[in-house]
């Protein structure tokens, strides 16, 4: 189905950062397959274990226990402040976990109308109860009627938050949960503020909601820190994460403090989900985010890189508002009045650098973790003659 805007080329295989396509033509990759190839394409580690696993056991379903799904829940929860972790498949799987999850908290609790306020401009998923929670209508319409009891305010903004949880109280429908991302990535590379979250953080233990982080696009180390929410000072009731997980094999997660530990047998569940070869995947990048220092290297290299957008913004200031992002996630502001995000894409493109708009007004470089500073200098090289072509 033609459910992809797609640009008309084909790419038959990659290395590291590199892509090549059908014609033989090699790209730059600042998308990482949309912040999913962490170790970067044809990482030999990876795919040295994933041939051993696949030779050894493929897929056995939950009726049965797994030592690489076990291995990863221990890795998650040593390397987090959660206690449990629910596996399945994608971004938007994990987040209907955790919706789920927050039916169960207000049901046990005797609350049946569970009241989740989201953020303006965030992005959640594309099924039912995630495109609900996701604040950006444009992804909503045509598809109603939507999951009910989602509420939306604005991000990093307290005093709007604090009233729309008091007005669900008024209506009779506490607010159960909130839910948002440390850094906003489709919505536009906005990184969250700490004082914001840190508000919020002490609000909901106050009122006893659940605060619970989508660390879908920036958890994995892709901020400078394994996750998000160590960038903003607080400890979340709940995680969710997946793209980067994998590093390119599917696979999401829901990651709980033990006072959300709350499905039992029956409650949810996912055929593959956390089976061996897709735990083995995320159980490698793990390792080798530690073996191979990755958080100091991201945490480099995203200096690199906002410096480098940072300078292009100054020298095309007719192009460029600014740049904004955390570590390897890192946005190009672009100027009301000049091109397009989606243009710059295809400039890039031409220069054989390939990256990804975050809405109308900002351009996205999402690279692997593993990206070395002179790849980086090229793509910054590159995008530099694409700002060229389009001033001319
Ligand atoms: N949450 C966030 C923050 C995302 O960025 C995305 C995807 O872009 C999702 C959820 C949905 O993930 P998936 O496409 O794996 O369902």
């Amino acid at each position: 189905m033609e459910t992809y805007g797609r640009r008309p080329l084909t790419f038959t295989h990659g290395r590291g950062v590199w892509l090549w396509d059908h014609r033989g033509d090699r790209y730059l990759d600042c998308v990482a397959g949309v912040a999913v190839c962490s170790l970067g394409h044809s990482d030999p580690v990876l795919e040295r274990k994933l041939g051993e696993q696949l030779c050894r056991i493929q897929h056995i379903s939950n009726l049965y226990f797994s030592q690489e799904q076990t291995e990863l829940a221990a890795w998650i929860t040593r390397h987090s402040c959660m206690d449990a972790v629910f596996f399945c498949n994608s971004g938007a799987e994990a987040n209907e976990a955790a919706i789920k999850l927050v039916r169960k908290y207000s049901h046990l609790g005797n609350q049946h109308c569970p009241t989740i306020v989201t953020a303006c401009s965030s992005f959640h998923g594309r099924t039912l109860a995630s495109l609900s929670a996701t604040g950006q209508p444009q992804y909503q319409e045509g598809f109603e009627p939507l999951v009910e009891e989602f509420h939306h305010a604005p991000y990093n903004d307290f005093p709007a938050w604090q009233q729309c949880i008091d007005e669900q109280e008024r209506r009779g429908r506490p607010v159960a949960a909130v839910m948002l991302e440390p850094l906003q990535g489709e919505g536009g590379v906005r990184p969250g503020d700490a004082a914001f979250f840190q508000a919020l953080r002490h609000l909901c233990t106050k009122r006893q909601i659940l605060l619970i982080l989508d660390e879908v696009q920036v958890g994995m180390g892709r901020s400078g820190e394994l996750w998000g929410y160590q960038k903003l000072g607080i400890e979340p009731d709940a995680i969710t994460m997946a793209k980067g997980l994998g590093g390119g094999f599917p696979i999401g997660a829901l990651a709980v403090q033990s006072h959300c530990n709350l499905f039992r047998p029956g409650d949810h569940g996912s055929t593959f989900g956390g089976n061996p070869l897709a735990c083995r995947a995320a159980l490698t990048v793990g390792e080798e985010i530690e073996r191979r220092g990755l958080l100091a290297a991201v945490k480099q290299r995203g200096e690199q890189l906002r410096s480098g957008l940072d300078d292009l913004a100054v020298a095309f200031p007719r192009l460029c508002d600014s740049a904004r992002g955390w570590g390897l996630i890192q946005g190009l502001v672009l100027r009301d009045e000049g091109p397009d995000a989606k243009d710059v894409v295809q400039a890039c493109l031409e220069q054989k650098l390939l990256v990804a708009a975050a809405g109308s007004r900002v351009v996205r470089f999402i690279p692997a973790l593993t990206i070395s500073r002179q790849e980086l200098a090229i793509a910054l090289q590159r995008l530099r003659l694409a700002l060229v072509s389009l001033c001319s």
